[in-house]
């Protein structure tokens, strides 16, 4: 698409770099894709859906300080654009299969380009992503993903699946991406080992793609924590129709985080720091075995937290049997 600016810059100095060198410098090389009729190069990608597969389709954006710092490594920044769509496809229990990447840069550099692009084919490569498209334009630093994933015929884990008696469970460990913004933003503050370990599961979160596929045939409802567990477990309740109870002690974390932190941040990360990207989801009791199964062998550790009831509303509760009460719930972006 061109713009006025664009018009305004063909008259004056040429950028090292112009976009169209970027496209076929960084982007145009990959490998090729069965399904994929045409990709980058044309005016529009097109895609032969293979037979018994429904397609599924999610967008995220990524804004400089909101969403990443500015002094991020380019490398980091690639990795968590990608990663929390891929995470979409996992709560669905989908498998990513292509990507459209929409990118505004102040402008093209090299090197910096350079880091992004291997570091995000890297990331696409692992889960057999394959880029087919997108938008380049010069302006504020801001990327958008879109990204579309394949799912057998009917079988997507939903957020209104969730039945009375399920049990509630989490994957991986929750809290720690929330604990190193925290100290980012002198809220707290963590040791330097700890910190460390935080801050990668911050910049380097684990889309939970394998875990996903394998509760395909048995879980009812599902969900990435994007924006604080209480939140986002309350998402799968509203559209459930349910309620829940939680056993806060029994949440997975760090485990030092609960020697570190006071309580009332320790449950604030816990619950509403948000930027996991760990899968919560619902299961019928029956089944038990098999989601410990699929943990296995997907190499996923799953803890469960809580059941399903139909009380209409979440209940934390605590090691004494008091219910929790948290001043706010999670991440609003309008909050
Ligand atoms: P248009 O003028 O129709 O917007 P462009 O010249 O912007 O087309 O893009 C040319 C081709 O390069 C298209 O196939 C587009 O999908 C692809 N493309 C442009 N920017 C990106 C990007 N950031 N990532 C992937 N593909 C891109
Ligand atoms: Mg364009």
């Amino acid at each position: 698409m061109i713009s006025l600016y664009n018009v305004c810059l063909s008259f004056s100095k040429r950028p090292l770099m112009t976009e169209f060198d970027f496209i076929r410098r960084y982007l145009q090389k990959q490998q090729s894709d069965s399904e994929v009729l045409l990709g980058i190069g044309d005016d529009a990608a097109v895609i032969r859906p293979r037979a018994g597969f429904d397609l599924c389709f999610s967008s995220d954006m990524f804004l400089k300080n909101r969403h990443f710092f500015e002094d991020v490594h380019p490398a980091d920044l690639a990795y968590k654009v990608l990663a929390v769509n891929i995470s979409d496809m996992a709560a669905m229990g989908a498998k990513p299969r292509w990507i459209l990447l929409s990118a505004g840069l102040p402008d093209l550099q090299e090197n910096w380009l350079e880091d992004f692009c291997t570091s995000l084919f890297s990331l696409a490569r692992r889960f057999g992503i394959m880029l087919i498209g997108g938008d380049t334009t010069k302006g504020d630093m801001v990327f958008n993903i879109t990204i579309i994933g394949e799912l057998p015929q009917g079988k997507a884990l939903r957020r209104d699946a969730a039945r009375d008696g399920d049990d509630i469970w989490v994957s991986g460990q929750v809290g720690l991406a929330a604990a190193a913004l925290n100290h980012h933003w002198q809220l707290l503050k963590l040791p330097s080992d700890i910190l460390e370990i935080c801050e990668q599961a911050r910049l380097r979160p684990k889309p939970r793609v394998a875990l996903g596929q394998l509760l395909l045939p048995f879980a009812h409802a599902a969900q990435d924590i994007s924006d604080g567990l209480a939140q986002d477990l309350g998402h799968i309740l509203k559209a459930s129709a349910m309620g829940a109870e939680i056993f806060v002690e029994q949440l997975p974390t760090l485990p030092q985080l609960r020697g570190i932190l006071p309580e009332k941040q320790l449950y604030d990360c816990l619950l509403a720091g948000g930027d996991d990207y760990e899968l919560v989801f619902t299961v019928p009791e029956s089944q038990r075995e098999e989601v410990m199964k699929a943990g296995k062998i997907s190499n996923t550790p799953v803890c469960r937290i809580g059941k399903i009831n139909r009380s209409g509303r979440l209940k934390m509760t605590l090691a004494d049997s008091s219910e929790l009460h948290l001043n706010s719930l999670g991440f609003d972006h309008f909050g």
